[in-house]
């Protein structure tokens, strides 16, 4: 007999930003295989994710908001917990690039980027733990979406690496003051992942190549690779973790 009870997301409401495609979509199907029910954040029509949320049996619903304003991203969070219920897991995993030479790359394509990958990411967990805290005894769980290069320098994504650097400490600060007041703070560190976010290189054969060639596992990862870890981060077989955030890079950074 089995009891895997310690992996599940039964009554568990988790929201996820970016959940309309990509990793935030494989991540909203984990945590629907996983028993939770998904609130998706984002901008762009959520139907598609919906449907394969509801196909696995699963409870989706959808908030719409600009990642990019970090004080509509509040407004959205504590409209949802006041509306739709509790919210018991964040992923922050909405995500931008912009890729330019250091010497060229703009202030919009520096300030868009830490917008939405940082600064967002700062004030919607702040949000979520505001209300978490202001009901005693209620425990949260936040997994933030980093990058390897959270741990390495990069080419041509200056505010990129810069923002997911800056991720990796906040990860590491919020769960420093948190984990004694009931809340994990963890994040994943995806490799190089199928997605539009990676679409440039995919179809540049060279880079996509010498990508592979690096890459231990010798695929590009898929979404539910990383929705499957967000799981374990969300549920309560990671309540001793704080502070970690896990490459999920099919061994990139293990080179
Ligand atoms: P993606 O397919 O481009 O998805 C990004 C998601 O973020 C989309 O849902 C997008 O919505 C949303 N988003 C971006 N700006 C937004 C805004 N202003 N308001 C609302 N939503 C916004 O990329 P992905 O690969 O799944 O990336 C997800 C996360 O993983 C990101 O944090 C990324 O940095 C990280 N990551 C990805 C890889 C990889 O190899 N793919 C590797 C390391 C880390 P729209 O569809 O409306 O634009």
């Amino acid at each position: 007999m089995s009891d895997l009870s310690a992996f599940s997301l039964a009554g568990k409401r988790i929201l996820v930003t970016g959940a309309n495609t990509g990793i935030g979509q494989g991540i909203a199907l984990s945590i629907a295989r996983a028993g939770g029910a998904v609130v998706g954040v984002g901008r762009s029509a959520m139907d598609d994710t919906a449907q394969k949320v509801a196909a696995v049996g699963g409870d989706f619903e959808a908030a719409y908001c600009d990642l990019a304003d970090s004080g509509e991203a509040r407004a959205m969070f504590n409209r949802v917990w006041d509306e739709v219920g509790p919210i018991d897991g964040l992923v922050n995993n909405a995500g931008i690039i912009r890729r330019a030479n250091a010497v060229d790359l703009t202030q919009a394509d520096w300030n868009d980027v830490m917008d939405v990958n940082l600064n967002t990411v700062f004030f919607l967990s702040q949000a979520f733990a505001r209300r978490v805290f202001a009901d005693p005894g209620r425990r949260g769980k936040i997994v933030n979406i980093a990058s390897v290069l959270s741990f390495q320098g990069g080419i041509r994504v200056a505010s990129y690496t810069a923002s997911k650097h800056g991720a990796l400490g906040i990860t590491r600060l919020l769960a420093c003051e948190w984990a004694p007041k009931g809340i994990n703070v963890n994040g994943i560190a995806p490799g190089y992942i199928e997605t539009n976010n990676t679409e440039a290189l995919r179809v540049d054969s060279e880079r996509s190549a010498a990508i592979l060639a690096r890459t231990p596992a010798g695929r590009w990862g898929r979404p539910d690779d990383i929705g499957d870890a967000a799981v374990f981060l969300l549920a309560p077989a990671s309540n001793y973790m704080h502070g970690a955030v896990v490459p999920v890079d099919g061994g990139w950074l293990a080179r």
